[in-house]
């Protein structure tokens, strides 16, 4: 077997063995038993998201979580739509090429990547152009790390009778978020970030009364939330076409698995434990964190290249693989970075070790001899 590392690359993330486990049985995507799993997925995921079985659904989408978002895009925003995007990464910047791709009439805001999502920008945008029907925007922007203020964000985006699309992919399963009570009426995440799964498939969180009325929208056959929908409530648990049966099962068992740790909440206070730890230690072996502390999610974080000839990513990387770590390089242009992600089956003692490691690399790597 090829050597085996901590993948801190949210994602794919580290799965627990268990979870692997489960994929070794071939399942029949038709078959009862199969759809019941798929039903009970689906029953889970709103109890996820504190959103009722009376006003929500859950969907599941083959693709990884950008099929998932241009699905919801290309379905939600009718003919004579306007959507708005609001954007501080590259994946707030997605949503604007998805729209630009499916011909969607569209809007962005953009703000420099470590700057929040701002309500009042929002507000003011909302008033200025009524013909703005949907607002989308990034919860956890991967991009950085940086935590947008989801809550107050909704807020505006209800004041003003505009339909909220919200990128939850990093952050959904792993920080607490109630679709219901906040207003969300998409709500997009997939199977392999914070609820530990494998990739394979996104999913959607909506509002069925809103999803009701999209029926024809959709700008691809394969990408219709609503023909999707249709067929999986009709069908109880049939996907339109070939469903991800190993990656499904797996994700199932990654559920059971979130219960067994007690939950959203509990998985939250691990992965903010994990964050902490891994910005005290990097700090110790003189890395700098790119954001300040307060505008920080515990799902990933970036830091600043060292101020040091010797140092490149490419040289980090390889060390750190050889002792068993996978990170992520950076993804902005403005800033030398790199990042770290600290969701997964990740524990502190991984980050320990990992900084350890880092801490290493430094004295063998950056220092004079
Ligand atoms: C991971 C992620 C996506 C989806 O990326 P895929 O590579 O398509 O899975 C979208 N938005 C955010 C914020 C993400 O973190």
């Amino acid at each position: 077997m090829e050597k085996p590392y901590i993948l801190l690359t949210p994602g794919p993330l580290t799965t627990t063995l268990s979870v692997k486990e489960v994929m070794l049985k071939d399942w029949c995507t038709w078959d009862n038993d199969y759809k019941q799993i798929v039903q009970s997925i689906r029953h889970k995921l709103l109890h996820l998201g504190q959103a009722s079985e009376d006003l929500y659904t859950s969907v599941l989408l083959q693709g990884s979580g950008t099929f998932g978002v241009e699905a919801t895009i290309g379905t939600a925003i009718p003919i004579n739509g306007k959507l708005l995007i609001m954007a501080n990464g590259a994946y707030g910047m997605r949503i604007q090429d998805i729209a630009r791709v499916l011909g969607i009439q569209h809007r962005t805001i953009i703000f420099s990547p470590d700057q929040l999502l701002d309500v009042e920008q929002l507000n003011a945008a909302l008033e200025r152009d009524a013909d703005i029907t949907h607002v989308a925007l990034v919860h956890c922007e991967t991009t950085t790390g940086i935590l947008n203020p989801l809550e107050e964000l909704l807020k505006v985006i209800k004041r003003h009778n505009k339909i909220a699309i919200v990128d939850a992919m990093s952050s959904f399963g792993g920080m607490p978020i109630a679709v219901e009570e906040w207003g969300i009426d998409y709500l997009i995440s997939s199977a392999n970030k914070c609820i530990q799964g494998v990739p394979g498939f996104s999913f959607i969180i909506s509002l069925k009364s809103e999803l009701a009325k999209c029926k024809g929208n959709a700008r691809s056959l394969s990408l219709d939330l609503y023909d999707q929908w249709q067929v999986m409530d009709k069908e109880a648990g049939k996907w339109r076409f070939t469903s991800p049966t190993h990656v499904v099962r797996a994700f199932y068992q990654a559920l059971i698995e979130l219960e067994q740790e007690g939950g959203i909440e509990k998985r939250y206070a691990r992965y903010v434990h994990n964050q902490q730890t891994l910005v005290r230690l990097m700090e110790h072996a003189g890395f700098t964190a790119f954001l300040p502390e307060v505008l920080h999610s515990p799902i990933i974080t970036t830091f600043e290249y060292p101020n040091n000839d010797r140092f490149t990513f490419e040289s980090l990387y390889e060390f750190l693989k050889e002792k068993g770590f996978v990170i992520y390089p950076g993804k902005l242009s403005e800033a030398e970075v790199f990042r770290i992600g600290t969701i997964g089956d990740v524990h502190p003692e991984d980050i320990v070790k990992l900084c350890e490691a880092v801490s290493t690399y430094v004295t063998t790597t950056l220092r004079e001899c």
